[in-house]
C-alpha cells in the first residue's frame, strides 16, 4: 500500500485532524542519504511533520522546516508542496546515538538545542518565517510549541520512526490534531482523555493501521468526516535544467574559472542527494547561452 494522508474534521468542525503513514517515503529518504539509526528517525520526524503543516498548502505554496539545534545531527532542513511530496535531509546522515533509557532513539539528544524555523511561501507574498526555541528536539513536541505559540492554534501533534533491526524502516507515520476556535470544553477533554490511553503512532502504523483508523483511534468512529485522501512521497524538485542555471547564475568569470581549474563541475542536490555531473563541453555550452543572451540584449 503506498504512503497516504487524510484529512477529517470532527464534532462539526470544531476538530480538525490530518494522519499520514509515511514508512515508504522514510525508507526511500533513508536509502537515498545513507542515514544511522537516529539520524533516520529525526529525518522521517521531520518529513512526517513537514506533511502534516503542508496539508493546507495550494497551488505554488511551500512550506519549509529548519530544525537548527547544536546536537551532533546538525541541522534538519525538509520542504513540501501542494503537491504533498516532500523532500529534505540532515547535515550529519552518520548520526546514531545510544538509546534513552526508555529504550527510545534519542532523537532529542543528536537534535540538542536551538530553535526551529518555519517558512512559507505562499503564492506571490513575501515568504513568512516563524520560529520557536526547541522544547526538547524530539521534533513532534517541537512543531506543537509553534503551533501553540507562532499560530495560536492549540495542537497536538506525534510523530513516529521505528527503525528495523536491519536499519531499514518499519512503521513511520503521524498526526495532527488541531482544536478549532469555539470549541466545547467537553470536545477537548474527550480528546485529552482518549489521546492518554491510545498507543505511540509508530506501532499503530507496525500494526497494520491505515490513517483513517488512526484518526478513529483518537477521535471515535463517529465523528470523523473525511475531507481529502491523497498520496504522499519523497520527491525532489530539483532537474539539470535547474542546476543549469544555478551555474548560468554564478557568470561568466566563475565558469571559465571552473574549466581552467577542474575541467568539469559536480554538483550534488542536499534535499536528494543526487549527483550532477557537468563536462567542460557542457560548461562551454552554457558560457555561449551566456554570450548569446548577452549580444541580443546590446
Ligand atoms: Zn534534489
Amino acid at each position: 500500500m503506498k504512503d497516504y494522508m487524510v484529512k477529517a474534521t470532527a464534532n462539526d468542525g470544531q476538530i480538525r485532524a490530518v494522519a499520514v503513514v509515511t514508512t515508504e517515503l522514510v525508507e526511500e529518504a533513508r536509502e537515498s542519504h545513507d542515514t544511522f539509526p537516529t539520524a533516520s528517525a529525526a529525518l522521517g520526524r521531520a518529513l512526517t511533520g513537514t506533511l502534516l503543516l503542508g496539508s493546507t498548502l495550494k497551488g505554488a505554496d511551500t512550506l519549509t522546516l529548519r530544525i537548527l539545534g547544536d546536537g551532533p545531527l546538525g541541522g534538519i532542513i525538509t520542504q513540501v508542496g501542494s503537491d504533498s511530496l516532500v523532500r529534505g535531509y540532515v547535515q550529519e546522515p552518520h548520526t546514531h546515538l545510544p538509546a534513552t533509557p526508555q529504550g527510545k532513539l534519542d532523537v532529542g539528544g543528536a537534535v540538542g538545542k536551538g530553535f526551529l524555523y518555519l517558512t512559507k511561501e505562499l503564492g506571490i507574498g513575501e515568504p513568512y518565517t516563524g520560529s520557536v526555541p526547541l522544547v526538547s528536539g524530539e521534533i513532534a513536541q517541537d512543531i506543537t510549541e509553534y503551533l501553540a505559540t507562532s499560530e495560536q492554534i492549540p495542537s497536538v501533534c506525534a510523530l513516529g520512526v521505528l527503525v528495523d533491526t536491519d536499519n531499514s524502516i518499519k512503521a513511520a507515520g503521524g498526526f495532527l490534531i488541531q482544536v478549532m476556535p469555539g470549541a466545547e470544553e467537553d470536545t477537548i477533554k474527550a480528546i485529552e482523555d482518549q489521546l492518554a490511553t491510545v498507543k505511540p503512532i509508530s506501532q499503530m502504523v507496525a500494526e497494520g493501521l491505515k490513517p483513517e483508523e488512526v484518526l478513529q483511534e483518537i477521535l471515535g468512529k463517529s465523528k470523523i468526516k473525511i475531507l481529502d485522501k491523497r498520496e504522499v512521497g519523497f520527491k525532489c524538485t530539483c532537474s539539470r535544467e535547474r542546476l543549469e542555471k544555478v551555474l548560468i547564475s554564478l557568470g561568466r568569470e566563475e565558469l571559465r574559472a571552473m574549466i581552467e581549474e577542474h575541467g568539469q563541475a559536480e554538483l550534488c542536490c542536499h534535499f536528494c542527494n543526487k549527483f550532477y555531473e557537468f563536462s567542460g563541453e557542457d560548461i562551454n555550452n552554457l558560457l555561449a547561452e551566456i554570450e548569446k543572451d548577452d549580444n541580443s540584449a546590446d
